[in-house]
């Protein structure tokens, strides 16, 4: 199919400067881009597209879409806010490769997704992902917790010499099927039982591919600049060429004043040649597992062992006294999203002080209830960062905007969002606006810069010759409406997305 949107305000995702004319597409490939349209070029179908900017579709640069994309490939809360490329597979947690040793895990923490997974490496992987045909690229990392797991399950263990060896091939083979990059998240397990001799080996593999090496560092708390340390000197050791910092934050009120310190150290790593950029969402909550809310020593279990306990009546009554010992200022500022424990799904989107007024119990009751119930497929958020600090994060040059959400449908039958799965670009153009971007820098954003970082080859610029990944939206009525109480309001104003050439998103009168 070959069609024309003509009278469009193009932003081609450079950052220069946009212009009113027409993008001509051909069998999903650009073939014409500019503001005189030569004779002889044919088109089937013509969009007139007065009023509105046509960009190169957004790119999530972090996503969590590994396994919620077979569930759900129509992926309506990513292409609504215009999403046409997902970089999947991050803060470790990748569906590959896949083993006797972590294959249960796998399938235990994406149960109520409801796919077998029965492949065992990226290709396997990504066969299945094809035969879905979804409605965005998903473009995979390789995940540390995974690989790790695949040589030496989930328990506390330091790799012999032999097992560094076999994570490296492992490592090796991910790369060689397409893997996009490394991913780490050093704070679940069991990638916290991971030192810097584990990390600098497998950074090894990933220069020798130049690829990028994407980490949601140990702490993002109390030992952020340390964390930040471990992860630029294990970079330098490898002769890495890129590192990338998910969701780019500084948790809890007390270590706020850690900010300036954090650039320091980015630019720091800058100038000793490595490329460093992050990726954010334009929010103050956090939103993972519930069970990382528990104290030690409960939250060094993979969930496994974890739902085993919690159903182990002598242990369940210390995990109750652990709970128990979190402030109340915690619970005030942590939020159930979402939780499969029958009777609390009316409380899905309230903090856990204000479930607790309305059942007179308290919270670390209702909490420890929940886990029993639900530990592994259970969502919390938290309320740990400073509002003034993510707006000095999103201003930055070398931060991209990324969900760190999975890909879901309209309704709640795969459970419920953190509104950034439905809000966080419509969201993030809003915020880079109003502190005084202009349109074309924050268009850059959001498509070439996470290309660049990513590697990804024709994407991210409206330009002739390039994949027809493109987005038609509304600037004046550009809005997220997805809230902690209705996480999947759908956004205002983009009208068509394309992918491919394919339209895989429309609302509006066009
Ligand atoms: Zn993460």
């Amino acid at each position: 199919m070959n069609f024309i949107v003509k009278n469009a305000y193009i932003h081609d995702g450079s950052g220069s400067k946009p212009y009113n004319g027409a993008v001509v597409v051909n069998e999903g490939v650009i073939n014409f881009c500019g503001t005189e349209l030569p004779a002889g070029v044919n088109f089937d179908i013509e969009i007139d597209a007065e009023g509105r900017i046509l960009a190169p579709g957004f790119i999530d640069a972090h996503g969590h879409s590994d396994i919620s994309i077979l569930a759900a490939p129509e992926a309506i809360g990513k292409v609504s806010q215009g999403i046409t490329t997902e970089i999947s597979g991050n803060c470790g947690l990748a569906p590959f490769p896949v083993n006797d040793l972590n294959r249960e895990h796998l399938q235990e923490l994406y149960r109520r997704y409801d796919v077998s997974i029965d492949w065992s490496d990226l290709r396997g992987y990504l066969h299945e992902v094809r035969r879905r045909k979804p409605a965005i690229n998903v473009i995979p990392l390789a995940g540390h917790n995974t690989l790790r797991a695949a040589v030496c399950g989930y328990n506390e263990h330091k790799l012999s010499i032999s097992e560094l060896h076999q994570a490296q091939k492992l490592l090796d083979q991910c790369f060689r099927q397409g893997a996009a990059g490394f991913s780490s998240g050093l704070l679940y397990v069991p990638g916290v039982f991971s030192d810097a001799r584990e990390i600098t080996a497998l950074l090894d593999v990933v220069a020798a591919h130049h690829k990028p090496y994407t980490t949601h560092l140990r702490s993002e708390g109390k030992a952020v600049l340390e964390s930040l340390e471990e992860t630029f000197s294990a970079a330098l050791v490898a002769g890495l060429e890129r590192v990338h910092i998910s969701h780019l934050k500084v948790s809890g009120s007390e270590n706020w004043h850690k900010m300036s310190e954090v650039f320091y150290k980015l630019a720091h790593a800058r100038s000793m040649g490595l490329k460093v950029t992050a990726d954010r969402y334009p929010y103050t909550e956090s939103m993972t597992q519930l069970s990382v809310i528990l104290p030690e020593p409960y939250n060094k279990l993979d969930d496994v062992s974890l739902e085993k306990l919690m159903l182990n009546e002598a242990e369940f009554p210390k995990i109750k006294a652990a709970l128990k010992t979190l402030s109340r200022e915690r619970w005030q500022t942590s939020r159930l999203v979402s939780t499969a424990a029958s009777g609390y799904s009316r409380y899905q989107g309230m903090t856990f002080a204000a479930i607790s007024e309305q059942t007179l119990l308290h919270p670390s009751d209702i909490c420890a209830d929940i886990l029993r119930a639900d530990a592994a497929g259970s969502m919390g958020a938290f309320q740990g960062m400073d509002p003034e600090n993510m707006h000095k994060i999103l201003m930055k040059p070398y931060v991209a905007c990324g969900t760190d959400e999975t890909a879901r449908p309209q309704g709640y039958e795969l459970g419920r969002s953190h509104p950034r799965g439905f809000g966080s670009f419509p969201e993030y153009i809003k915020l880079l606006l109003q502190a005084g971007l202009p349109m074309q820098q924050v268009i850059r954003r959001v498509t070439a810069l996470p290309a660049e970082i990513f590697g990804l080859q024709q994407r991210g610029l409206v330009k002739s010759g390039f994949i027809a990944d493109l987005v038609l939206f509304s600037p004046d009525l550009l809005e997220s409406r997805a809230t902690f109480a209705a996480p999947h309001n759908l956004s205002r104003g983009i009208d068509i997305v394309w992918k491919s050439g394919k339209i895989t998103w429309q609302q509006g009168d066009l």
